[in-house]
């Protein structure tokens, strides 16, 4: 028997996708609505790492592991082969200083379980012979780690969520909400769009970067970092890797640092830059020119083109951590799920899962409890 209520999930990126995925599989009432096309903001400009590395404080690395974990059986439940690429992620350094940082990362991670170990030059030589590494003064390899076709993710989840019901509207941008006071709360109770008014029961903001303006238009505010981000893609290479399934450049060089990895039909995908901005942000050109810096280190990509050029802005809270769940405060709605995050694509798996128990059980999911709205609230206003 379905859940009777409206759940209205604005934004059909990764996030919104396996929200309505995991709702749709208990049989709710979901209409999801996107302002463009499902997958064309974050997730589609998204390197797309599956990664916990080292992402603390360990709340927020347990958060990434845990949905590391569970990524392989989300994609068997919407299909299988969703453009899932394991084989783990490697780098090294170059200085001895930088040498020392990765030892005492690599031994953070291993104090907290998360497997990943240090290498020798010859052991990276041998596993990535295409590699130029060199000097190398630590390396290391996380072998749980990997990479995804967020859209190939996106359509499978959704076609999965609209085999079960779900509604879809793309090109339907939300425009407002509609609210009303019950028993001294503001209820949300529906949402303006530029093609009519919707009714809902519950309102899921998954909206990415576009968020947090969403949400200060019902008393939900919060400090978001402004985040640029690019990637760019070549066209279908001959396979490159031997072994692992993501590389980073050496982060003790100066800039670009760069992380590169291969899709399965070939393409490249390169990101350079940090969560501060990427290089590319700006102009075609330079990203053209980390395109052949990173000749430098991987010979195969000489002559490349830049195929696709992607950019977004990343949804980046002020804490860097993710937004997660009902407000759960007096004077704030009662019925806005909130759902923003950057690591959107390591979290996706996990993110819908838990978000159905909290939205059709009313449960509260007490590892997220490091990850809500109430902590950008001053304790004294509640
Ligand atoms: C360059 C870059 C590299 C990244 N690398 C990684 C990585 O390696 N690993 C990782 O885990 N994460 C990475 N991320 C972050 C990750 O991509 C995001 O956290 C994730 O894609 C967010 O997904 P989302 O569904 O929340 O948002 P989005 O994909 O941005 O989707 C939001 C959707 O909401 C819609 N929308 C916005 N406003 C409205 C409105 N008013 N009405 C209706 N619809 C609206 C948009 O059209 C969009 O489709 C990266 C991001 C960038 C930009």
């Amino acid at each position: 028997m379905g859940c009777q209520q409206k759940i209205v999930i604005i934004g059909a990126g990764i996030v919104g996708a396996s929200i309505a995925y995991n709702l749709s599989l208990r049989d709710a009432r979901v209409t999801v609505i996107d302002a463009a096309s499902p997958g064309m903001a974050a997730s589609h400009a998204s390197y797309a790492w599956i990664n916990a590395h080292p992402k603390p404080p360990r709340s927020y690395h347990d958060l990434n592991r845990r949905s590391m974990d569970i990524w392989s059986r989300w994609e068997r439940q919407i299909g299988g082969d969703a453009g899932i690429t394991w084989g783990g992620e490697l780098r090294w350094t170059v200085t001895e200083e930088g040498g020392r940082g990765l030892r005492d990362e690599v031994g953070l991670m291993q104090s907290w379980g998360y497997p990943i170990h240090l290498i020798s030059p010859e052991q990276l030589r041998e596993m990535e012979p295409g590699l130029l590494a060199d000097p190398i003064t630590a390396a290391s390899f996380a072998h749980t780690e990997g990479h995804v076709d967020t859209s190939v993710v996106i359509s499978r989840a959704f076609e999965q969520a609209a085999k079960r019901g779900a509604e879809f509207l793309a090109d339907t941008p939300v425009t407002g909400f509609s609210a009303e006071i019950v028993d001294g709360e503001p209820r949300i109770t529906g949402v303006d769009t530029q093609g009519g008014h919707l009714d809902a029961d519950v309102v899921v903001l998954a909206a990415g970067y576009s968020t947090r303006k969403l949400a200060s238009e019902i008393g939900l505010d919060f400090p978001q970092s402004e985040s640029p981000g690019a990637t760019i893609l070549t066209p279908p290479m001959a396979p490159i890797f031997q072994n692992v399934a993501c590389v980073h450049t050496p982060r003790d060089l100066p800039d670009p640092q760069m992380n590169f990895r291969q899709m399965p039909d070939g393409r490249v995908q390169i990101h350079g830059g940090t969560h501060d901005g990427s290089v590319g942000n700006e102009s075609l050109e330079d990203a053209e020119s980390m395109l052949a810096e990173l000749e430098k280190f991987l010979p195969a990509i000489a002559g490349a083109s830049v195929d696709e050029w992607r950019q977004a802005m990343r949804p980046m809270p002020g804490d860097g951590l993710p937004i997660i769940g009902f407000p759960d405060l007096k004077d704030r709605p009662p019925n806005v799920y909130l759902s923003v995050m950057h690591s959107g694509v390591s979290l996706a798996a996990l993110v819908g899962e838990v978000a159905a128990l909290e939205i059709l059980d009313n449960a509260r999911v007490d590892f997220l409890s490091d990850f809500r709205y109430a902590r950008f609230v001053r304790s004294t206003a509640n």
